[in-house]
């Protein structure tokens, strides 16, 4: 099936373009987020992850800025002229979240939350939609149509691991959905290695097998200390890494026709 092209400001995805959509985690100071989205964007991530409300597991672990990171990041934004990706959890922060996000993430556990899909729908920003840890790949085409029948075709899934038997790996990336959903759905589709895998020695392997698979691109938690990091920092790759996984990709991309 034909994927939908999807402009969001200034960049487009389509079928000759592979985009790479980096940052932390979480914000944690300006300092940090500064540095990784300035790198990451010099490295050609035409979005950066910026991430105020994190749905953490324990309670008593680091659970987001939240509404503390909003002006800061709001003068980051404008000063490196940056497109930036945010896990919305509840409706309540679209007001917080409008002026500093481009892309409304929902997060894994939120995929069967309808309610706040419906309300994504009524509004206009492009929705990155990922799987729920626990869904079927028919009932997340089908978690769709909440945020598509109010309005919003804007929608990009991504896939991000699921649950499985193995516990070797924090998820089992399921890189079958992905060419499954590029003959079956309209929507373009990337992957999060990062969450799907757990473990940052292998996010290079599995984004290359990720381009093979036809993905359109990329969710990968970059940061600039990784074992300082206040959430997963198991999985996050430092700048080198990074650095290293888009030389590494650059041919593979050229052999499917796509660039940056
Ligand atoms: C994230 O990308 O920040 C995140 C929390 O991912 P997931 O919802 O896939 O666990
Ligand atoms: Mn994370």
């Amino acid at each position: 099936m034909d994927t939908k092209n999807i402009k969001i400001e200034n960049i487009e995805i389509n079928s000759s373009r592979f985009h790479i959509w980096a940052g932390p985690c979480a914000i944690e100071n300006e300092k940090q987020f500064l540095k990784t989205a300035e790198f990451v964007k010099k490295q050609g991530a035409s979005v950066v992850r910026a991430g105020f409300f994190k749905l953490r597991t324990s309670f008593d672990t680091f659970q987001g800025l939240g509404e503390k990171a909003l002006s800061f990041v709001q003068k980051i934004k404008k000063q490196l002229q940056i497109l930036t990706v945010s896990e919305i959890t509840d409706p309540r922060q679209i007001k917080y979240l409008d002026s500093v996000t481009d892309i409304f993430q929902v997060g894994t556990r939120n995929m069967y939350n309808y309610e706040l899909l419906k309300e994504l729908g009524i509004y206009s920003k492009p929705v990155l939609l990922k799987r729920a840890f626990c869904a079927k790949i028919k009932e997340w085409m089908k978690a769709t149509d909440y945020i598509l029948k109010n309005g919003n075709d804007k929608i990009i899934l991504c896939e991000r691991g699921i649950r499985t038997f193995e516990t070797s790996t924090r998820n089992t990336l399921d890189l079958n959905a992905v060419a499954f959903l590029k003959k079956e759905s309209p929507f373009p589709v990337f992957v999060d290695p990062s969450h799907g895998t757990g473990l940052a020695q292998l996010v290079s392997p599995m984004s290359q097998a990720a381009v093979c698979a036809g993905a359109d691109g990329l969710l990968i938690e970059v940061h600039p200390n990784p074992i300082e990091a206040l959430s997963d920092k198991e999985q996050a790759l430092n700048f080198s890494d990074f650095k290293e996984l888009i030389l590494k990709l650059q041919p593979l991309l050229k052999l499917y026709n796509k660039s940056l």
